[in-house]
């Protein structure tokens, strides 16, 4: 099944062709290479470049989240955080350079998940953005005017092979999550997560295979009580989630909840975290 992106690309490739006078659909005639993919060899790797709890030392910290995934056919950075400086001196120290960043989604339109993204892409080449259809006009014509392609998402759509979102969820807060689908699990991703997360991992689990999940991101669960966050975790783990790495906005008191509940299915999280997909299959089993 083609991707949003791949569609996209291939119209810049066909009027390129016409522009050329070649033919777009023989790769051997005149037509430009198509770039370089990186092989998935050790599976993805997510990295938390924005977040308001510490983890690596050396890291900055602010209110907001931002995780980039390395190791697929494309980088893609999930969310900017709340200050483009801040996400910039942050990617520096995790040796991102911008123009490796192939796609860049917005969860959801809260300054926290979009205030690095001015700073940064003008260091970007060849990107796309995948905001909420529903962000406000404004904002998305100057996302245009920076960004190589726009798209637009409303329900859920494929933006790599193994990666999806789920589309935009929830009424109040329109928030989209991204899934990346591996053989063994699927890793769901939230940014504030204010659809709910039982919503989230339901649709993860709707547009994919049915697979033990690792959720990661920002859970949004500040006002739920001890017993609220206790039948959360249970719903989840009757939903096929294994583990999780929960950060920003999920709460202290509640993570010590979600942490006593699934011990060393609990991995810490925040800014200059790394998880490798080994390390998540190793909580998945
Ligand atoms: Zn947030
Ligand atoms: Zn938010």
């Amino acid at each position: 099944m083609f991707s949003v992106r791949r569609l996209a690309n291939l119209r810049v490739f066909v009027l390129a062709g016409l522009a050329l006078g070649v033919c777009s659909v023989c790769p051997e005639v005149g037509a430009p290479k198509e770039q370089a993919r990186k092989p998935a060899e050790v599976g993805p790797m997510f990295t938390v470049l924005f977040d308001n709890i510490p983890h690596q030392d050396g890291y900055r910290t602010s209110w907001g989240y931002s995780c980039l995934i390395r190791g697929l056919e494309e980088t893609i950075l999930f969310d900017t955080g709340g200050d483009g400086r801040i996400l910039l001196d942050n990617m520096e120290r995790a040796g991102v350079d911008p123009k490796e960043i192939g796609i860049i989604v917005l969860s959801h339109f809260h300054g926290d998940h979009t205030g690095g993204l001015h700073a940064l892409l003008p260091r970007c080449e060849g990107v796309t953005v995948y905001l909420l259809r529903s962000f406000p006009e404004a904002f998305k014509n100057e996302v245009r005017s920076m960004a190589s392609l726009v798209v637009e998402v409303s329900g859920s759509i494929s933006l790599l092979d193994e990666v999806k979102t789920t589309g935009a969820l929830g009424f109040e807060i329109p928030e989209q999550s991204l899934v990346v689908e591996q053989e063994d699990g699927l890793v769901v991703v939230t940014g504030c997560a204010h659809p709910g997360l039982r919503g989230i991992v339901e649709k993860a689990r709707e547009i994919t295979a049915p697979k033990p999940v690792f959720l990661m991101g920002g859970f949004h669960l500040r006002d739920l009580s001890k017993s609220e966050v206790t039948d959360l975790v249970n719903d989840l783990e009757s939903l096929g989630v294994k583990a999780v790495a929960p950060s920003h906005c999920t709460g202290s008191p509640q993570r010590r909840v979600i942490k006593q509940m699934l011990g060393d299915r609990f991995l810490e999280s925040g800014a200059g975290r790394v998880i490798a997909m080994e390390e998540m299959r190793g909580a998945l089993e």
